[in-house]
């Protein structure tokens, strides 16, 4: 029912050559798969390059960020607008790099989510607790919170992803096991019913993200609420990303 969506982030690697690269190689690897999306989101630098090379694939292009304002004085930001009109279909938005590097909050995060939507771009909105946060039983309240700020006002309507991510399965080799992952998912799952009521939650993809590898996708997948994969290392070879693309 509910479409596998596959998505790499790249966060802050590859040049334009080596994205290029990856681009042209990937492209003719997954070329036989119709089954379910696949998404890259490579560094702002490689989107326009990367969207002639993807032209016609079945590779969609997503950003890592944006800003919620169209254009102006906001130096360093790049709008949703320049996003649509470089070739992407999706936005990544609070990444916890973003909350914990970059200070950004529940209410930036908002406010880019429903630019997103208005500028028919896909947000996939990011969740998670901090190792902490779990420590001390936080878990389904952080994730609560963090869901029900990030899509305030957005209309039943609007297509958007949930990327559940436990910040202490980033880049950290430990992944959640698919039990643990599957117990979240199926709780974001209650909470967007809640929201949206049931026709809409169950249409909305809920991906995991932490340490995805093609070793441990298989396992993954075969849970219930979990809809897809958000990548990061194990998306910047084209032999490891083709592997947990084809997963199944
Ligand atoms: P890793 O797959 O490198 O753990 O990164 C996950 C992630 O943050 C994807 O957005």
């Amino acid at each position: 029912m509910r479409r596998p969506l596959i998505a790499g982030n790249w966060k802050m690697n590859k040049t334009v050559t080596e994205s290029i690269e990856f681009a042209k190689g990937f492209i003719e690897a997954v070329k036989d798969v119709t089954d379910r999306d696949i998404m890259i989101a490579p560094p702002f630098t490689s989107i326009y390059p990367m969207a002639e090379v993807l032209k016609g694939s079945n590779v969609y292009l997503g950003a890592q960020n944006m800003y919620f304002e169209e254009k102006g004085a906001f130096t360093g930001e790049v709008s949703p607008i320049m996003l649509k009109d470089a070739g992407c279909k999706f936005v990544i938005l609070g990444h916890s790099e973003r909350r914990y590097i970059f200070g950004e909050t529940d209410e930036l995060i908002n406010k880019k989510v429903l630019s997103a939507v208005s500028h028919e771009l896909i947000p996939v909105l990011c969740v998670g607790e901090l190792l902490e946060e779990r420590e001390l039983g936080k878990t389904f309240e952080v994730v609560e919170r963090q869901l029900s700020e990030g899509l305030k006002g957005v209309p039943e309507s609007a297509e958007f992803v949930i990327a559940y991510e436990p910040v202490w399965a980033i880049g950290t080799g430990k992944t959640a096991t698919p039990q643990l992952a599957e117990e979240i998912h199926s709780f974001l799952r209650e909470k967007l019913t809640e929201l949206y009521g049931k026709s809409k939650a169950d249409s909305v993809r809920i991906l995991y993200g932490g340490s995805v590898k093609p070793e441990n996708v298989e396992g993954l997948m075969a849970m219930k609420n979990i809809d897809g994969a958000l990548v990061g290392g194990a998306s910047l070879k084209v032999d490891s990303f083709e592997k947990i693309v084809k997963f199944g």
